[in-house]
């Protein structure tokens, strides 16, 4: 029990640490803990930090959505292409999905960006998108959905749909 409060508050640290607004991605950089941002546009290309010069690294997680206006932006103004993870606390096959996620996110940092949106949470987002199934996962370019998919799918079946979607 302490172990899984140790590290849920760690998982909730870790994922203060990036956000979303209507601009781009907050985050801190490693080396000297500045607060940058790494605009939607801009994804896929080399970033610094402001202050040090660092070189970041791309986003190699999910980011969860907080808001509406920050979702616009980042489907509409990304460079890479969008997976999005629509999903609910109370759902099963979602807590399936979410490890699936943090690998394909691992294995494409730079080239996709991977959101989750929590419909509870969200539920303007889910109603717009017409989410009728959870887990159901899309895929935006250049703020148009491109491809969905509903119900959970291990990491080589994401892989598919995310290369398939990419041929058409
Ligand atoms: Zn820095």
């Amino acid at each position: 029990m302490f172990i899984d409060a140790a590290l849920s508050s760690w998982i909730r640290y870790l994922l203060r640490m990036s956000e979303l607004d209507d601009r781009g991605i907050l985050l801190n950089c490693p080396k000297c803990g500045r607060r940058n941002r790494m605009r939607y546009e801009g994804l896929g290309k080399t970033f610094r930090c402001g202050q040090c010069q660092t070189e970041l690294e791309p986003v190699a997680e999910p980011v969860d959505v907080h808001n509406d206006l920050a979702f616009e932006a980042l489907v509409n103004h990304s460079a890479v292409l969008v997976l999005v993870d629509f999903w609910a606390p109370w759902c099963g096959p979602c807590k399936m999905v979410a490890p699936e996620i943090c690998k394909v996110a691992k294995e494409t940092a730079g080239r996709l960006f991977v959101a989750k949106v929590n419909t509870e949470e969200m539920p303007t987002l889910g109603s717009r998108f017409r989410i009728t199934a959870i887990p159901t996962m899309t895929l935006f370019r250049n703020g148009l959905e491109i491809a969905r998919q509903a119900g959970a799918m291990p990491a080589p079946q994401i892989r598919k749909f995310i290369e398939q979607a990419q041929r058409k």
